[in-house]
């Protein structure tokens, strides 16, 4: 370890400015907390993930950032699932959900967006330092973080004692790896190749900015139009797919499209205004939430698959979770112990819920279900609170979701053929690869 330049004091540091990172600095900093943000970019910078969901919206406007958000974002009013085998699309408009008060949320460009965050957590009071890459978290005997060490840009080495640590470094889930507290999804496995395209064909009017969802025989496709006229698009696909690449990602990608005409039929004119990105192997958890005095995050938790577009919000979420745990623990130290608690449940609730879809997403009971919702005993207006995501607040969702779920089960007993030969195939598609040398360009 270097021997750090300097040496500070914080309440509370956190490592990364991503959303997660962001909110959760906001959040104290509006609470008069001192807190010092560190992330190792410079802001603006890449990020994937681009779709938000209605209930970001609410969190965006307690961060006092709703009308920047929304001067950048394209508006999504609906989710639309296709299926190119029969020629079968459903949308689900976010109007129809349980809570009307939530009709539509955005498309942003993250470089954008992931900025009005960050900046916004440094007018709040934050102390934000960027370009400041955390190298390594000491731990005393009792299990409590005493020192966070970082490295600057320019080579400086810089130290900070606090008395909470937030990781909020996403997928690069620094104390999950230096805690050995990161596991593997045994129950998902997939990988994303993605790029931004320029003059893909879209939907006209109000539905311009809808997302829409591909299946094809692999995994799935997302098609994300946003504000300035490019278009994300992402196809998630099943290891033993990637598997089968003999070409350079960009090529295997292209040649991916062509195997889902009415996504390929949308690029016919368009072309491709960014590399071709890929990431393998993505889904895991990390096997606690919290410590004495550390945090854990969004990413730097948990990630499971984008299908729902929901790992923005869950970050945005945990970090508003985080602050008010720490400011609980900081008002009440003898009731620590419990605010802490409130947060695992918190953080653990948003991925138990989607899990249990994403699992499932690419079966054909799943897909029927969502191809030709019925709205008996209120079950669409539930499965489409939950692609809302509007699953922390007091919505009554939970009966119906149950009634959906018991339909998921008795129709997949009644086909049961069909179920065993969907589970066969998934278990074969989802073996692990060496996802590092099949995602290199
Ligand atoms: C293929 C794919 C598609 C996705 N699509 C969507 C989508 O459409 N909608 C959606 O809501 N979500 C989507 N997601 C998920 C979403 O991108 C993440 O869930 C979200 O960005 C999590 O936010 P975060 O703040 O936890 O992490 P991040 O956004 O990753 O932020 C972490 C930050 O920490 C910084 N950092 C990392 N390590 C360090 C360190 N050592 N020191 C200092 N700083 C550090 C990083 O530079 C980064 O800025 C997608 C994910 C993938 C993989």
């Amino acid at each position: 370890m270097t021997t750090p330049d300097s040496q500070d004091s914080c309440d509370v540091l956190v490592i990364g400015g991503g959303p997660a990172g962001a909110t959760t600095a906001s959040m104290l900093a509006q609470r008069g907390i001192r807190v010092v943000l560190l992330e190792k970019a410079r802001h603006p910078r890449f990020h994937i993930g681009e779709s938000l969901l209605p209930a970001n919206l609410p969190l965006l406007d307690r961060l006092g950032v709703g009308g920047k958000v929304r001067a950048i974002g394209m508006e999504k009013w609906a989710a639309e699932f296709i299926s190119p085998w029969d020629g079968r699309r459903q949308e689900f408009e976010f109007a129809d959900s349980w809570d009307k008060s939530m009709p539509f949320a955005y498309q942003v460009r993250r470089s954008e967006f992931d900025e009005i965050l960050i900046r916004r957590a440094a007018e709040l009071g934050a102390d934000v330092i960027e370009g400041c890459r955390v190298t390594d978290v000491e731990f005393c005997a009792d299990g409590r973080v005493t020192h966070v060490h970082a490295l600057t840009e320019s080579g400086i080495a810089r130290s900070w004692r606090a008395d909470f640590v937030v990781d909020a470094s996403g997928r690069e889930t620094l104390l999950g790896n230096r805690l050995q507290a990161k596991q593997r999804n045994k129950r998902h496995n997939s990988a994303a190749l993605y790029a931004h395209f320029q003059g893909a064909r879209r939907h006209a009017g109000k539905r311009a900015g809808n997302i829409s969802i591909f299946w094809f025989d692999h995994g799935w496709f997302w098609f994300i139009p946003l504000a300035d006229g490019a278009t994300s698009v992402g196809a998630v696909v099943w290891p033993s797919y990637l598997k089968t690449r003999a070409k350079p990602v960009r090529e295997f990608f292209l040649d991916t499209i062509a195997l889902c005409p009415p996504l390929a039929g949308l690029l016919e004119e368009a072309s491709l205004a960014s590399e071709v990105e890929a990431t393998g192997n993505y889904s895991y958890a990390c096997d606690r939430t919290h410590g004495r005095n550390y945090l854990l995050v969004g990413d730097a938790y948990a990630f499971i698959d984008p299908v729902f577009s929901s790992g923005v919000m869950l970050a945005m979420q945990s970090g508003m979770a985080a602050a008010e745990a720490i400011a609980a623990c900081r008002a009440n130290p003898a009731g620590a112990a419990r605010a802490l608690r409130r947060f695992d449940r918190v953080i653990r609730h948003g991925p138990k819920q989607f899990s249990w879809f994403i699992y499932r997403v690419t079966n054909p009971t799943m897909r029927e279900l969502f191809l030709g919702p019925r709205n008996v005993l209120r079950m669409k207006e539930a499965l489409l609170s939950v692609l809302a995501g509007d699953i922390f607040g007091r919505t009554p969702i939970w009966g119906s979701l149950r009634s959906f779920k018991a339909l998921y089960y008795l129709i997949s007993i009644m086909q049961w053929r069909r179920t065993l030969r969907a589970a066969r195939r998934r278990r074969r598609n989802m073996a692990p690869v060496d996802a590092e040398r099949m995602t290199r360009a």
